[in-house]
């Protein structure tokens, strides 16, 4: 037998069975190729499959059984060189079995789709021009009166490598007269493939100078960078406005310096430009984006600069966290508290902030997650000594901390849900020439529409939840399946045309604001006034020219945006998340507010924040006000120990869902008995807790009924060890039909 006969290909296919499918060498004229460049993992290849043709990546190659002659050949190698290296494929594989989901889906998703659907990675040829020499030429030509050829050639001596095309005409010369010197015999014209420009080749290093640093941020830096080089993972908990990112340009600085690459994540696609500006600012070398917003082509594009390592800075949103880097050096998580990171709805549910840690773990890099608001896990890591843990108290520069004030909303009239104290103090420093910002975490018109005289609400068809009323268009909306309905004039219950929108949304504060301040500009920015392309954008180059303003919306403004104008905060329904049912609801509730509060005040006058709430009194709210958030924290932290609740307790959940009530009932049933039994064959104390099945919390979606298993362990790795033959079963399991079910491990919204 041949060297390489005995060889079979272990493939990754876009297939949902939860294994890779075995192919052997393919075949060339009708023998199986030998001497062919070195197949290795993270290589893709065309395999028949069943009667179509896939694009499948090889993850391993293993040494054939007796029965290989039964497989098929795969038909085609598409790549020369592995498009992943190993550590890439370890993460693959490391988060299909932590989240047990497929592994094929996984890996061939990290790819961008082009590649997913074969393109080549070759690069686009290019046409290089080259001196040549010629002395009976080169004398008539200096002989010559052609002083425009003349200088070309010039050009063209100084570079014997050659010049390419487009470099060519970036300096203004055609090609006639190139064509004139090839004519005379002085210089060549070559078709060849780009050249590839290394990230490390730009010099010097540095477009403008760093900042210097104060001390905090100073001593931050220099306690990372004076770790043994390897894996670590530091958060840096810096107050917004005291110069994270301005660590982060220096932590990046270091790692170019060493000849290595950063990965830079952040939590949405609207942050990314901000980034990028002050990466393309401070560095020369190239910074690749991905994130949802590109065309597939650019994708690809900025997708092979990390991978062939021509960007020395990737700057990515979650599903960066896969992208292939030959020198990687660092990564950096910002905002790391953000729920952004964690994959909801759909495909797997990763979290690219817990990837980021076992990327860096096996690509031996320091991990840097940064944030004013850390995630309570994170914390809880960091007193626990398995994270370094850097602060930054005060704000950089000549920011100060913005002063926080509660109001109490009980018993006062509201207009557009504002109080008369918040009205008076946005007119005063709209009158200074400032900017307000306005929090509102509920858009449309009003949340809900009443009945005046039957109480009647009216509710979505497909869902159990009320409609929203908006305004622009009037119709009526439903927030969880998106179903739209004419506004009613009548009651659907008693056709009384009393019909009354009830509470408050962005539409509803902003015609009331409107009516306050009609001189000043209203920019409203929540889901529906930002689906345009564009319209984001659109509003932050009004916010930077600093005229007086106010800016309106959902949390799509509380992320880590810079309003240096904005001086005064209003948060209008601050405290509405901390009674949420979601054991979350106090964490996310307090980040929200300080995230929120953090826009005020980032230029040089102090900021004011308005916290308006009804529970004025309420002991988390006075903690986070006045004590702050690591006592805030610390609070929570508490709680949770004392319920065995994450960070002290790791949880899954399963969740199924179909139109029919009883497939979901009897699906999760059987799969909770044999959960149980998984758990603890006859121990009164299981390792595994198995709640349910339970209806979720929102029971009825787009006509669908949704229901959840609850699995809770004290011991992950108890925990992982129930649910892979479980996840095996259920999938093994024949389809129902319309049933779809999850496996959602570390939760972080209960549905
Ligand atoms: P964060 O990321 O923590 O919110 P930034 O890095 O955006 O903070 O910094 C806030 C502002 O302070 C920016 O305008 C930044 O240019 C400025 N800044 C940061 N560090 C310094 C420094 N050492 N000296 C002066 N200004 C600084
Ligand atoms: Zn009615
Ligand atoms: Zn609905």
């Amino acid at each position: 037998m041949r060297p390489d006969t005995d060889c079979i290909l272990h493939v990754a296919l876009p297939i949902g069975q939860g294994r890779l499918f075995d192919y052997r060498l393919p075949e060339q004229d009708g023998q199986t190729a030998h001497n062919r460049p070195a197949l290795q993992p993270g290589i893709r290849v065309r395999v028949p499959f069943r009667r179509r043709e896939l694009t499948g990546l090889v993850v391993s190659l293993g040494a054939s059984p007796d029965s290989s002659r039964r497989l098929r050949p795969a038909l085609a190698v598409l790549d020369t060189s592995p498009l992943l290296p190993e550590s890439l494929l370890q993460l693959t594989l490391w988060s299909a079995d932590y989240y047990h989901y497929d592994l094929g889906p996984l890996l061939l998703q990290s790819l961008p789709a082009l590649l997913r659907a074969g393109q080549s990675t070759a690069r686009p040829p290019c046409t290089i021009w080259r001196a040549q020499h010629n002395a009976a030429a080169g004398k008539t030509l200096a002989d010559s009166r052609a002083e425009k050829q003349k200088a070309v050639w010039a050009t063209l001596c100084a570079q014997p490598e050659g010049i390419a095309d487009d470099a060519l005409k970036a300096a203004g010369i055609e090609r006639p007269l190139l064509r004139q010197l090839v004519r005379r015999g002085l210089a060549e014209q070559i078709s060849t493939t780009a050249p590839s420009t290394p990230f490390d080749s730009y010099t010097p290093l540095l477009k403008n100078p760093p900042l210097t640093l104060n001390s905090q941020q100073q001593s931050a830096l220099d306690a990372m960078v004076s770790r043994p080089p390897g894996f670590s993972v530091t958060l840096l908990q810096g107050i917004t406005g005291s110069g994270k990112t301005e660590v982060y340009l220096q932590a990046i600085e270091r790692a170019l310096t060493a000849g290595t690459q950063t990965l830079v994540m952040v939590p949405e696609i609207n942050l990314t430009p901000q980034m990028l500006a002050r990466f393309q600012a401070r560095f020369h070398t190239p910074v690749a984006v991905l994130h949802s917003g590109l065309s597939e082509r650019q994708r690809l594009h900025n997708w092979l600069a990390a991978q062939r390592g021509e960007a020395g800075i990737v700057l990515a949103t979650r599903s960066g966290i896969f992208v292939p880097l030959p020198q990687p050096g660092l990564i950096i998580v910002d905002e790391e508290h953000d729920l952004s990171y964690k994959q909801q709805e759909r495909g797997a549910r990763l979290c690219a902030r817990n990837l980021a840690l076992v990327r860096g773990k096996l690509e031996s890099v320091p991990v840097l997650l940064g944030s004013a608001t850390p995630c309570l896990e994170s914390l809880h890591n960091a007193g626990s000594r398995r994270f370094y843990h850097e602060k930054l108290g005060q704000r950089a520069g000549a920011a100060r901390e913005p002063e926080l004030v509660v109001i109490d909303t009980r018993r006062q009239q509201l207009e557009g849900g504002l109080t008369a104290t918040s009205l008076n103090a946005m007119h005063h420093c709209l009158a200074r020439g400032e900017q307000v910002l306005v929090f509102l975490n509920r858009r449309g018109y009003a949340p809900t529409v009443i009945c005046d005289d039957c109480g009647g609400l009216v509710d979505c068809p497909a869902c159990d939840a009320r409609l929203t009323v908006h305004k622009r268009p009037p119709e009526l909306r439903c927030h969880h399946c998106d179903h739209r309905q004419p506004l009613p004039d009548r009651c659907p219950a008693c056709a009384s045309p009393r019909l009354c929108p009830t509470g408050i949304g962005t539409e509803r504060t902003e015609d009331i604001l409107a009516r306050h301040f009609h001189a000043t500009e209203i920019l409203r920015v929540d889901r529906d006034s930002m689906s345009r392309k564009g319209a984001f954008t659109a509003v932050m180059d009004k916010i930077k020219t600093g005229k007086p303003a106010i800016l309106l919306g959902t949390q799509m403004l509380t992320k880590g945006h810079h309003f240096p104008a904005v001086t005064l905060v209003v948060i209008v329904n601050a405290d509405a998340g901390l009674f949420s049912a979601d054991f979350r609801g106090p964490e996310r509730t307090g980040q929200m507010i300080l995230q929120v509060a953090g826009r005020a005040g980032r230029g040089d006058r102090q900021g004011k924040v308005l916290i308006q709430t009804a529970n004025p009194g309420n002991s988390l709210l006075q903690t986070l006000i006045t004590q702050g958030y690591d006592a805030f924290a610390r609070h929570l932290l508490e709680q949770r120990r004392s319920l065995s609740l994450p960070p002290f307790a790791h949880l899954a959940l399963i969740s199924a869902e179909a139109p029919e009530l009883t497939a979901v009932t009897r699906f999760l049933a059987d799969s909770a008995a044999l959960a149980r039994q998984l758990a603890s064959p006859d121990s009164e104390d299981p390792a595994v807790l198995v709640t349910g099945p339970l209806p979720a919390p929102l029971e009825r979606r787009q006509g669908r009924l949704r229901w959840q298993l609850h699995l809770r362990s004290a011991s992950r790795a108890a925990l992982h060890q129930l649910l892979r033959p479980l996840v095996a079963r259920m999938r093994a399991q024949p389809p129902v039909n319309g049933l779809r079910w999850a496996v959602d491990v570390d939760p972080q919204e209960m549905g």
